[in-house]
């Protein structure tokens, strides 16, 4: 495997290369993003994997200086994965000069959901895809639906500015107990990991709930989410929100799109102890 951290030296490697596919982490790798390289050599190739902590997408208050930093282990994984280049460019590589040009989505995007409690969030990441893509330039670019979001907002980034890069979802990877692996994982104490496939749980209660409502009128949409909220509440976290949302554009469920049957998918965020996490789950 090739590292590299010059976007000169990546664009010389990559030339005449049509197929690649493109995956972009920020370290610290586990299952999860393994299994998007694994998704990726099924859609293109060589293989091209990135990591780069962005410093955009953090807010002030966030983990951007403690955010877990494994650089050989992620090599020797991704060795092993037959990646064919590692991009790992230093924050002076991609931001040589400060990035003020932003890639800003769209409110009703944006700045609901994970928006709404980070702010500017999916400016920051919006701007280093696009710029990682441009450095890139994949034939298809591999994202997980563990960040549902965000997969929804890149695609719709890549369709508006018709980038000539297809974008491929990869499926949620999950510890056996229903812990959505993620690399703040690593943050969690023994109790709060014991804890934290609670959330998985609540997303569970909360679709049996949900197409219980679709046979009979038991309790409302908001209701159900309510009731969620407290229930994690009730065991000791901070729930941001649990929502129940369209598939299509992330707007409320109403009974209306219920009863036609609309695809639909609870989203939620919520801190134990310290730690963030997030997850969803169709319906
Ligand atoms: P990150 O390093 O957290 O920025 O994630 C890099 C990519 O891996 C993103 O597309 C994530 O959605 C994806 N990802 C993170 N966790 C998982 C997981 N448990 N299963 C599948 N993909 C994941």
């Amino acid at each position: 495997m090739k590292i590299i951290s010059d976007i000169q030296e990546l664009r010389d490697h990559l030339r005449g290369q049509n197929r690649a596919s493109f995956v972009p982490t920020m370290g610290n790798l586990h299952e999860g993003h393994l299994s998007l390289m694994r998704l990726a050599r099924q859609h293109g190739d060589p293989v091209v994997a990135s990591i780069f902590v962005n410093r955009l997408q953090f807010g002030p208050n966030e983990d951007f200086d403690s955010y877990p930093r494994t650089m050989q282990a992620d090599i020797d994984k991704l060795e092993k994965e037959g990646v064919y280049i590692l991009f790992a460019p230093t924050e002076r590589d991609l931001y040589p000069q400060p990035q003020e040009y932003r890639v800003d989505p769209p409110q009703q995007l944006g700045d609901i959901l994970e928006g709404e409690f980070r702010p500017g969030f999916f400016k920051g990441v919006c701007t280093v895809v696009l710029k990682l893509l441009s450095c890139v330039q994949p034939k298809v670019a591999v994202f997980g639906k563990k960040d549902y979001q965000q997969l929804m907002i890149i695609r719709q980034m890549a369709k508006q500015f018709a980038l000539p890069v297809d974008i491929i979802p990869g499926e949620t990877i999950r510890a056996e107990d229903g812990l959505a692996l993620s690399s703040r994982n690593g943050y969690l104490s023994s109790t709060e990991r014991a804890e934290a496939p609670e959330l998985q749980k609540a997303l569970r209660e909360v679709r049996a709930r949900v197409l219980e409502l679709s046979e009979r009128n038991v309790h409302s949409l908001s209701e159900i989410e309510k009731m969620a909220v407290n229930a994690l509440a009730g065991r000791g976290w901070q729930p941001d929100y649990i929502a129940i949302r369209q598939q299509i554009d992330l707007a409320p469920a109403s009974n209306e799109s219920l009863q036609a049957g609309e695809p639909l998918v609870i989203l939620t965020a919520a801190k134990l102890g310290k730690t963030r996490l997030i997850d969803n789950l169709e319906i």
